[in-house]
């Protein structure tokens, strides 16, 4: 057995890679390609980076591409995300216009590899309107969407609609978010590589020497959260939740630490918001850290003696289950994918206020044996459930189920049935 397919057996079971050979079986050959919008930043690159190798390793043709734009096309789906996430300005007229030929830029640049592709995944709204340019596609076109889209603004919604009405099929992370298009929708949860440097096991002497470069203490309290400097992720309600908790634990340690992706323009501005929050208080340590920094965002996951994730709005939430593949305990705002991995009182608490994550906080800090049980409970979920090897099972079990059905329309000389 290779590399990666190897390591995964020991840690998520030889039945689950065996499986994973047989479904891979009938698509020897198919060319699959990706599209986002960024290598780097945020959870989906962070996805793609470890499921493309996967599927390579067994043997699939799969290639992942980026699309380019400008400030003022990822001002725009900025603009996208936050609408359809529930909050911010829309986009206007003119913003539209450049959406749209941006993305006509991106289908010419990318035509023959699109053109080819037995199946396209197309990650969430920046590149969407792509399908747009290929009315002769003879693949299959899947629109991956990894946002909170329960509750979107209507307008918003309706404009990328005419585009996402064209795609096969649509994915989403939770039964919540699922949308009326006219198309099969299915429901795929992220996941983590147990190997990647984000996530692998780091030895007792790196950690320490994280945490003495950022001037952090192992024996005092330490409250983490991760995520781009965004406003959904809520980073100045946790520094609010940090202030009430201090009076009763005066020796606690906050650390956010956050990094720009190259598709998000507003994270300067949000971050700029949070150190006038923090003001200047040496408790509270704000890391802009790059965006390659994984064995150090490892290694304070590991530092922590509690995760936060207290966004009013989360897709998913990789940073949910990366601390809790690190046996820490989340407390987590309670909302969209958050609410499939804190499992509330058992893997960690979910949260809709400050004051709700001060008082869990204290639980916890007060009550160090409960806390490390939530952080047992928690890595054994992870194992069931979010392992990059059941989010590989999952796209080939809906590349077989979708090509199969689609068998007369695309040449399948290509693929053996
Ligand atoms: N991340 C990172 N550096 C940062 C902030 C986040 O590497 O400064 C990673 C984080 O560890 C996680 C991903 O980016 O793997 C964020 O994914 P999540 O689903 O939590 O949020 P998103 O950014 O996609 O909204």
């Amino acid at each position: 057995m290779e590399g990666l397919l190897q390591r995964y057996a020991d840690v998520a079971g030889a039945d689950a890679v065996t499986q994973l050979r047989q479904l891979a079986e009938p698509l020897q050959g198919i060319r699959v390609i990706h599209v986002n919008s960024t290598r780097v930043g945020g959870g989906v690159a962070e996805i793609l980076s470890q499921l493309v190798p996967l599927l390579q390793e067994l043997g699939l043709d799969v290639e992942w591409c980026t699309i380019e734009g400008n400030p003022d096309f990822f001002a725009c789906t900025k603009k996208f995300h936050n609408c359809l996430q529930g909050a911010g300005d829309r986009p206007s007229e003119q913003d539209l216009r450049i959406y749209e030929k941006i993305n006509a830029e991106n289908a010419e640049r990318l035509k023959a590899v699109l053109t080819e592709a037995d199946v396209v995944f197309i990650h969430d709204p920046q590149p969407a309107a792509l399908i747009r340019y290929f009315p002769e596609r003879h693949g299959i076109w899947i629109w991956r969407c990894h946002i909170d889209v329960s509750h979107p603004d209507r307008s918003v919604w309706r404009y990328l609609r005419q585009f996402l009405k064209e795609y096969d099929a649509s994915i989403f992370s939770l039964a919540d978010f699922a949308r009326a298009l006219p198309h099969p929708q299915y429901l795929i949860a992220p996941a983590i590589d147990p190997f990647s440097g984000k996530n692998c096991e780091l030895s007792q002497n790196f950690i320490e020497g994280v945490v003495k470069d950022f001037s952090l203490d192992l024996n005092r309290p330490l409250l983490l959260q991760v995520s781009r400097f965004d406003r959904f992720k809520d980073p100045i309600g946790v520094i609010k939740a940090f202030r009430l908790v201090r009076s009763f634990f005066p020796s606690a340690q906050l650390v956010l630490a956050g990094g720009g992706a190259t598709d998000d323009p507003e994270g300067g501005a949000v971050l700029a918001e949070v150190r006038a929050a923090a003001a200047g208080d040496p408790a509270i340590h704000i890391l802009e850290l790059p965006s390659d920094a994984h064995r150090i965002i490892n290694a304070l996951q590991r530092a922590a003696w509690i995760v936060l994730q207290k966004s009013t709005r989360e897709g998913f939430g990789l940073t949910v289950t990366e601390a809790l593949w690190k046996a820490k305990p989340v407390i987590g705002g309670n909302t969209g994918g958050i609410r499939l991995q804190v499992i509330n009182h058992h893997t960690g608490f979910l949260v809709s206020s400050p004051e709700g994550a001060a008082m869990r906080i204290r639980y916890l800090l007060e009550r160090p044996e409960q806390a490390r049980r939530m952080g047992e409970k928690g890595q054994k979920y992870v194992r069931e459930n979010f392992l990059m090897t059941r989010l590989a099972r999952d796209h080939l079990t809906l590349m077989v189920s979708l090509l199969r059905q689609e068998i007369e329309r695309i040449d399948t000389t290509q693929w053996k049935s």
